[in-house]
């Protein structure tokens, strides 16, 4: 049964209500590896459905075009409050709807249409908002790509240098979606500054990480911070921006009136408790454990003799090549879910296979590290994971319904916010 429960909706919408049902009993049963995923607290939740996505607050705190915020006010400020203690940030917008329209907003503070920003390819690990083609960051700007080294999969810092100096951008771009290894946020910075260049740290990945102490800050090296709260911070979807108070009004007045309208008051609200539960010990523990279990998770997938993209993991992400096993990412990945295990197919750097039908998949630890399994796990994940392959290999689906099966007994033992078994 949802948690909490939704009487009112299953009586106005029956047909939605199932669907929201059937969710929350497949994120139940399914060891969920997507790594940009996770599963919010309770608390957060009930924050989500609150009466605050009833109020328009145009504006800033203080500074508002419509009456009434007495509330709002101290609701917003308190997130504000929240992300720059918790980051040690001067400035912190909580405004921004999603990852996307936050970077967008940087843009729009910094540079106009035609100039040029450099970010690391989507391919290579880079987001697509990070100039890539298809996206309006890509077709409104001059863009310029830098990658990873074929042999080790790694920033090639010398060619980063050298497209910087040789293009000059504005705007410089580090982190991205598929990056197994650590930020190096000062070696970035360092460049950026030879050509001065404003420094954007995209933590949207692994901003929990950060806040948890299991990776290092880019406070400090970025001008600007960009993350999303729905990842491995573990709060609602959204997005904020954080920076030096040099460009706190800039990127203020990109995200409203530049970009957006009024924000996402229910969403503020459940960052601002998202927030206060990142700055707890247990949430420490939390970050730690998200690494430790995709260092043993890659460990064992290297034992069962799969190809990582840089050999293992830093951080909550495993990028596996497929090509040595002899079988697409997505045929794999659409195995692994009839199989209980879910994650998405992802192309590798340099990959010879189209975007649409690439040679890996990625997984990372962030959600069943929230649902509580631990190193002891991974190695029967690993397994799973093995044998599913290999039963997609022959074709044999009888296979993968068993190992659902298995995969469902485990986590009937690890409870979930927001839903469980009706007793
Ligand atoms: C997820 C992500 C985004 C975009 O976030 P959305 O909320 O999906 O728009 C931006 N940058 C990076 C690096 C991301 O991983």
């Amino acid at each position: 049964m949802h948690q909490p429960a939704i009487p009112h909706l299953a009586q106005t919408d029956p047909q939605l209500a199932e669907l929201v049902e059937a969710e929350a009993r497949r994120q139940f049963e399914k060891i969920r590896l997507i790594p940009s995923e996770n599963y919010v607290s309770s608390a957060v939740l009930e924050a989500t459905g609150t009466v605050l996505t009833n109020k328009y607050s145009e504006g800033y705190p203080g500074k508002r075009y419509y009456e009434g915020q007495q509330l709002i006010d101290p609701i917003e400020s308190l997130a504000v409050e929240r992300a720059k203690a918790l980051f040690g940030v001067d400035h912190a917008n909580v405004q921004p709807y999603s990852g996307s329209p936050a970077n967008l907003a940087i843009y729009l503070a910094f540079l106009q249409p035609g100039d040029t920003v450099m970010g690391m390819a989507l391919p290579m690990g880079g987001h697509l908002t990070h100039g890539w083609s298809v996206s309006a960051t890509g077709k409104w700007f001059r863009s310029v790509q830098y990658g990873v080294r074929k042999e080790d999969g790694r920033v090639d810092f010398d060619e980063v240098r050298d497209l910087a100096r040789r293009e000059r951008p504005k705007l410089i771009f580090c982190g991205g979606t598929a990056i197994p290894r650590t930020v190096e946020f000062d070696k970035f910075a360092e460049i950026a500054r030879e050509v001065d260049a404003i420094l954007v740290a995209d933590i949207a990945h692994i901003a929990g990480l950060i806040a948890g102490g299991a990776h290092p800050s880019p406070v400090g090296y970025a001008d600007v911070i960009s993350t999303t709260t729905h990842k491995t911070l573990r709060g609602p979807r959204g997005a904020m921006l954080m920076s030096t108070a040099e460009y706190a009004s800039a990127l203020d007045k990109a995200v409203f009136p530049g970009l957006q309208g009024g924000p996402h008051n229910h969403t503020t609200a459940a960052i601002a408790v998202a927030l206060r539960e990142a700055a707890t010990e247990e949430f420490r523990g939390y970050a730690h454990q998200v690494v430790a279990n995709a260092k043993a998770l890659a460990e064992a997938l290297l034992e069962r003799g799969y190809d990582l993209v840089t050999g293992g993991t830093d951080n909550h992400l495993i990028l596996v090549d497929l090509t040595s096993k002899g079988i697409g990412g997505k045929p794999a990945a659409k195995a692994l879910d009839r199989a209980g295990i879910e994650l998405n197919y992802n192309t590798v750097p340099f990959d010879p296979r189209k975007p649409f039908d690439p040679s890996g998949i990625r997984l990372g630890t962030p959600a069943i590290t929230t649902r509580g399994l631990r190193e002891e796990q991974m190695p029967q994940v690993a397994a799973w994971m093995d044998a599913a392959i290999e039963a997609a290999q022959r074709g044999d689906e009888a296979a993968l319904d068993r190992i659902a099966g298995e995969v469902r007994e485990l986590l009937s033992a690890y409870p979930m916010p927001g839903w469980a078994p009706t007793p």
